[in-house]
């Protein structure tokens, strides 16, 4: 792989178009390289707005769509869902972005949280959500079905590249803080996307599978996306696992019409 941007492969309304960025094709160095897009992880400012200008440029052409403008958050790891009316510059303090608007990018930066892309079925509303465990506990996917005026069963969803279970080993209160908040119609499932790890007291999660219980009991039921490993491929994606200093990818979706 050696594009810059990858079109997931989801079906979606004609006008809608979704993305995710690789590593590939910017001009971020060393642990950055190259297409780094994240501006809080110590690259170098202007180089990250370079990259940025890269994927609006790429973005406008795959879309057809001239004037497209980037929508940023300050990712949290809470579960704030901010409405987009139009650009903030000051990107929100927030883990999710919804907004009826054409012509907004909305993007959520990640290096193995999971990413999480929503569009309503009439292709009127989308929104894109940060979910690392601790979003995902609390309940950042519910908080956006919720900012949705369509039923929950017309919103489609895609899980974008994330730590996969091969990989993200986490410690019994993660498990713990997940059994705690499900019900008996979940217990299963939610034991389900924890397997025990090599090491005692560690266990391998599975954030697909959690993803999908939370969207599940919102009424979510069209959800794609197949678990792509940050960690496995590294060389196309940014991990922190893999490497504590590294870049941003970003996924996301824009309107144009
Ligand atoms: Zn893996």
């Amino acid at each position: 792989m050696a594009e810059l941007l990858v079109r997931p492969a989801w079906s979606l309304p004609p006008d809608v178009h979704a993305f995710v960025s690789t590593r590939h094709g910017g001009n971020s160095s060393g642990d950055y390289h190259s297409l780094n897009l994240g501006q809080h992880v110590g690259d170098d400012a202007a180089v990250v707005a370079s990259n940025r200008a890269a994927l609006l440029q790429v973005l406008q052409q795959q879309s057809g769509a001239a004037a497209l403008e980037l929508q940023w958050m300050q990712q949290v790891h809470g579960t704030s869902v901010t409405g987009i009316d139009k650009v903030v510059d000051a990107p929100p303090v927030a883990d999710a972005l919804y907004t009826t608007r054409n012509h907004i990018a909305l993007n959520v930066l990640t290096a193995d949280c999971l990413p999480v892309l929503f569009c309503s079925s009439n292709g009127k509303e989308i929104a894109v959500a940060h979910a690392g465990w601790r979003g995902l506990c609390n309940g950042v996917l519910e908080a956006v079905v919720l900012q949705f005026r369509c039923a929950p069963a017309d919103i489609r969803c895609w899980l974008g590249p994330a730590i996969g279970p091969c990989h993200f080993e986490v410690g019994s209160d993660v498990r713990d803080a997940f059994l705690m908040l499900s019900r008996e119609t979940w217990m299963a499932a939610t034991k389900a996307a924890f397997t025990p790890g090599p090491r005692p007291g560690k266990w391998m999660a599975d954030l697909y599978a959690l993803a999908r219980i939370r969207l599940q009991k919102s009424g979510v039921t069209d959800i794609a996306g197949t678990p792509q490993c940050t960690v496995c491929l590294a060389d196309d994606y940014y991990s922190y696992r893999q490497q504590q200093v590294t870049g941003r990818f970003v996924t996301g979706i824009v309107k144009v019409s």
